[in-house]
């Protein structure tokens, strides 16, 4: 314990936080620490204990020195006593400092920069997806700290089937995505549910819950156990540097991919919103359109996503081929996207209870599966524009 009696601890799965001072509840300076292997740093996640009934004053001072200062902007910490309820407290930032004032209910509170989605809840989520006998797991390899890689399989139609692959967490602090995750692996693991037979009638599902286990216990933003940023290794991955990925794409060579969706978390848009491949090379119109359309279909399925926000696309053949959505487009010639969900609240409908969560990220990977049930008859391999 330090000052009077308060303190704060990061050292559990996904923890991050250093304490630069904590000399009492109105003096709590804290700094996020970066990836353990890269200079990337955003993600926190910190218990403090011994402030009950006090007014607290936490100020993370190297916030502007984050990966994404623009992160901070209309920004509010998620935080909970019992590690199940993440609701949003005020927060502030000014001259490169984010500051939560809190007066904590409770002996010990955890605050964090999203929901957390620790390494026991995916364990939980793999264990009570292959108790049903239409899905199966397989472990093509493990990671650089000896964890496995998780891949589940729904549906049995074999090489034969179309081939949908769903990846997430490559960005391990990007926890949203591995609660879009529990959304989408409840309704697949559902046999009875008719959009889920219908699509496994003609599909093989590939999901990835979480394509970076180590960084995610390690408290990361962007980086595996060795520093790489997994989402600029699909070109050049070894088992080296970059295992998860060198693993995954293995799998995706042998199976081919016909679809694929790699679910992330953008630390500035306040929007939900598909990124996708306009600029690998020799992109074809009608594969082109299949993009545009799948991104309109779920507009008018969910008011939670919508296309008039998102990255600026790249130009025809300028596409970063080391990125998993372009990579894949580029190699199998269908559709792959990348979704982003925000950590701030949800613009076009806001809640300030709870902001962007892992409820609304469940849901919305419900509405992912019925548009992607509907366009099923258009997935597929597309040519090269000329050919
Ligand atoms: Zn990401």
């Amino acid at each position: 314990m330090t000052g009077q009696g308060v303190a704060v601890s990061a050292a559990f799965d996904g923890g991050n936080i250093e304490v630069e001072r904590c000399a009492g509840p109105e003096d709590i300076r804290l700094n996020i620490r970066a990836d353990n292997a890269a200079d990337f740093r955003q993600w926190f996640y910190f218990r403090l204990t011994g402030a009950r009934g006090h007014d607290c004053t936490l100020r993370l001072l190297n916030a502007g020195a984050c990966s994404y200062p623009g992160g901070w902007e209309n920004y509010q910490a998620c935080a909970s006593v019992d590690g199940r309820t993440w609701v949003r407290v005020p927060t502030s930032y000014a001259a490169g400092v984010l500051t939560i004032p809190y007066r904590p209910p409770a002996d010990a509170i955890y605050f964090a920069y999203f929901a957390p989605y620790s390494l026991d809840r995916h364990a939980a989520l793999v264990a009570g997806a292959v108790a049903h006998p239409h899905v199966a797991l397989e472990v093509p390899g493990q990671t650089l700290d000896g964890r496995d890689i998780d891949i589940l399989r729904f549906g049995d139609g074999g090489l034969t089937a179309k081939q949908l692959w769903f990846i997430a967490r490559q960005h391990p602090g990007e926890t949203m995505a591995e609660w879009w995750m529990e959304g989408l692996i409840a309704r697949l693991s559902d046999a009875d549910d008719p959009v889920t037979a219908g699509l496994l009638a003609e599909a093989v599902c590939h999901v990835v819950p979480n394509m970076n286990p180590d960084g995610s216990a390690r408290g990361n933003l962007r980086t595996n156990a060795g520093g790489a940023n997994l989402n600029r290794e699909w070109r050049d991955a070894t088992v080296e540097t970059a295992p998860e990925v060198f693993h995954v794409r293995a799998k995706m060579a042998e199976t081919g991919v016909d679809f694929c969706l790699d679910v992330h978390g953008d630390e500035a848009l306040p929007v939900n919103f598909i990124a996708g491949y306009e600029g690998i090379p020799d992109l074809a119109t009608d594969h082109l359109a299949l993009l545009d359309d799948y991104r309109a279909e779920l507009a008018a399925q969910s008011p939670d996503f919508q296309t008039a926000r998102g990255y600026p696309k790249a130009a025809a053949g300028k596409a970063d081929l080391r990125i998993c959505t372009s990579y894949l487009a580029d190699r199998f010639r269908c559709l792959s996207m990348t979704l982003e969900m925000p950590f701030k609240d949800h613009d076009p409908r806001p809640d300030a209870a709870q902001g962007w969560s892992p409820a609304r990220a469940r849901r919305l990977a419900g509405d992912v599966l019925d548009v992607t049930y509907r366009l099923r008859g258009r997935l597929g391999r597309f040519e090269r524009s000329g050919q």
